[in-house]
């Protein structure tokens, strides 16, 4: 919950402009503003106090205790210019939510945590447990200290400009161990562990066992990244506590699935109560990976039969591969989603030119593979493979990256042990249908006219189709200089079915500083003025000119009812 204080007439107006924007998560506290802010301080994870900053450090001071667990407070001014993350930025959420409120409000977010400010992140902001020396190591970074990553376990860290070698380290590692002076553990969450257990088994029991195993073979339970079980066990009270003990998720598997997961371990126990020989260790290698601790059974000191079994798997890392179109070119164009992807890589892949298009929205540290055009199978093979190696890798192409681009040949060699992310972009045909006017109003196609990878008599084919079925089409590729016969040929498979006067749209560096448009006709387009950074649009027989726009009416018969 937000809390939300003001003192004056305008604080309450913008206080009641994100009370409305946010019912549910905001609440307003009434009432003089210092028993208002300690009340909320007690009762919110989260603060908007419409106050000077001054006031407003006087009131909480007294009340901080530890940034892990204060709530994040942020101030917006009397001119509602301002949001200011004032304390708890990380942990609080306070940087995120100035930008928030920001947004909402109009206000500029002021955040002026180091790590934000210049776009490392800061170490307890990668989503991992973290122990150690966070503060000297984070601040080792930004002052440009030499930090070294010791990575035990390949997992896919957002990038942080680390060196190969120097006094302060972060280690990446599921192992027990303690961090020294000037070192940061970071902790994967690399460990399955398999359970299994007799009905009623009490949660000490399952906890104890799962705690032995991980001590004996001198593994941290912060790297439990799930409970595993047989679905029969899914609400099994002492699992299911455990795992909330733990704070880990269960996962459970059939029991038809487990019998085919091969293990170390069989036994007729559970394959008379449940149908598989084997629960702990199948559960915990039923997705792959590495047996770190075969089945233990619970020793009761009573004498009776085991009631709980566990096994500890130390799971395969699973790089991430976001496929991020950039749109046309245009900043303003790009999604926010795509620059928290590009933000999100360790590993950067692209063609030249669309590396320096978001080369400054990259973080430190990023490593970037770029290439010349014509590379494209080597970038899609590059980027699957760094993936592969449990990097964070974005491949990025422009306009979607999915539209004669990028996406196809990379998924092509992409195995299922990554996971794939895609982001939408605004492609050519779109960028240059809003330019145009409203030409694909109704039906419409894209065909590339390049016939380097596609051989001309499909592509002739295609125009041909599109022409019959009267869809208005645009071309990609449509000339460049060694190939200036196409298009003049698949205009006139058009004409034959299209009146000489029908529109034809051509833009030429759609959103980009340099951008062009004109509105001509199948008659009059000369091809000689296209070139490669240049989409032909091709209206069908309804699509008119209408005040210099090109418009292709959205159905004949919503038409005539309108008019
Ligand atoms: N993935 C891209 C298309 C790549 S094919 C997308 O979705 O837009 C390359 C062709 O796209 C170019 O030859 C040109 O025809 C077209 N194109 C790409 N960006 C363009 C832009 N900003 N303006 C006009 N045409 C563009």
């Amino acid at each position: 919950m937000i809390g939300l204080i003001s003192a004056t007439a305008a604080g309450a107006a913008a206080r009641d402009r994100l009370a409305a924007a946010w019912p549910d998560r905001t609440r307003v506290y009434e009432g003089p503003v210092g028993d208002a802010v300690r009340a909320a301080f007690a009762e919110c994870e989260q603060l908007v106090c419409f106050l000077a900053t001054g006031a407003v450090v006087r009131l909480v001071a007294p009340l901080l205790g530890d940034k892990k667990s204060d709530p994040g407070v942020v101030c917006v001014d009397e001119g509602g210019r301002f949001a200011v993350s004032l304390v708890g930025g990380h942990g609080g959420g306070a940087n995120e939510l100035a930008e928030q409120v920001g947004e909402l409000l109009g206000a500029a977010p002021v955040v002026t945590t180091a790590t934000d400010a210049v776009g490392i992140p800061g170490l307890d902001t990668l989503g991992l447990p973290v122990e150690g020396d966070v503060a000297g190591v984070t601040r080792a970074l930004l002052d440009g200290e030499p930090v070294a990553l010791d990575a035990e376990v390949a997992w896919p860290l957002p990038p942080v400009p680390f060196a190969p070698r120097g006094r302060h380290t972060v280690r990446l590692t599921d192992r027990a161990v303690e961090p020294v002076d000037g070192e940061v553990l970071l902790r994967p969450p690399s460990l399955v562990v398999g359970v299994g257990a007799s009905k009623g088994a009490p949660v000490e029991e399952v906890l104890g066992l799962v705690e032995g195993a991980l001590r004996d073979a001198g593994l941290s339970a912060r790297s439990i990244a799930e409970l595993a079980t047989v679905d029969a066990k899914r609400d099994e009270p002492g699992i299911v506590e455990a795992a909330a003990r733990l704070g880990v998720p269960v996962v459970t598997y059939s029991a038809a699935e487990l019998a085919k997961v091969e293990v170390p371990n069989p036994s007729d126990a559970p394959l008379t109560a449940v149908g598989t020989p084997s629960v702990a260790e199948a559960s915990a290698l039923a997705r792959g990976g590495e047996l770190l601790v075969p089945k233990r059974k619970s020793a009761r000191a009573d004498g009776h039969a085991s009631m709980a079994t566990c096994a500890v798997v130390r799971r395969a890392a699973r790089g991430r591969l976001a496929v991020v179109g950039l749109g046309p070119g245009a900043r303003d164009l790009l999604t926010p989603r795509a620059t928290a992807e590009l933000r999100r890589a360790s590993v950067l892949v692209g063609l030249d030119q669309y590396v320096d298009q978001i080369r400054d929205l990259l973080r430190p540290g990023t490593r970037i593979l770029e290439s010349g055009l014509g590379a494209e199978e080597e970038r899609a093979r590059t980027a699957v493979a760094e993936a592969r190696k449990g990097q964070a890798v974005a491949l990025i192409g422009s306009g979607d990256a999915g539209v004669y681009a990028m996406a196809s040949p990379a998924l092509a060699e992409a195995s299922d042990d990554i996971d794939v992310t895609g982001v939408p972009g605004v492609t050519a045909a779109l960028a240059a249908g809003a330019i145009l006017g409203a030409p694909l109003g109704h039906d419409h196609v894209s065909i590339s006219l390049s016939d380097l990878h596609t051989p001309w008599e499909v592509i002739e084919r295609r125009v041909r189709a599109a022409a019959e079925a009267d869809i208005v089409v645009t071309f990609y590729n449509p000339r460049s200089r060694g190939r200036d016969w196409q298009l003049p040929k698949a205009l006139a498979i058009l004409a034959e079915h299209r009146e000489p006067a029908t529109p034809v749209g051509v833009v030429r560096n759609a959103s980009r500083p340099d951008e062009s448009s004109r509105l001509t006709d199948l008659a009059s387009l000369d091809p000689a003025t296209v070139d490669m950074m240049t989409v032909v649009t091709v209206g069908n027989t309804a699509t008119r000119e209408i005040a210099g726009r090109m418009v292709t009416p959205r159905g004949y018969r919503w038409q005539e009812a309108a008019s």
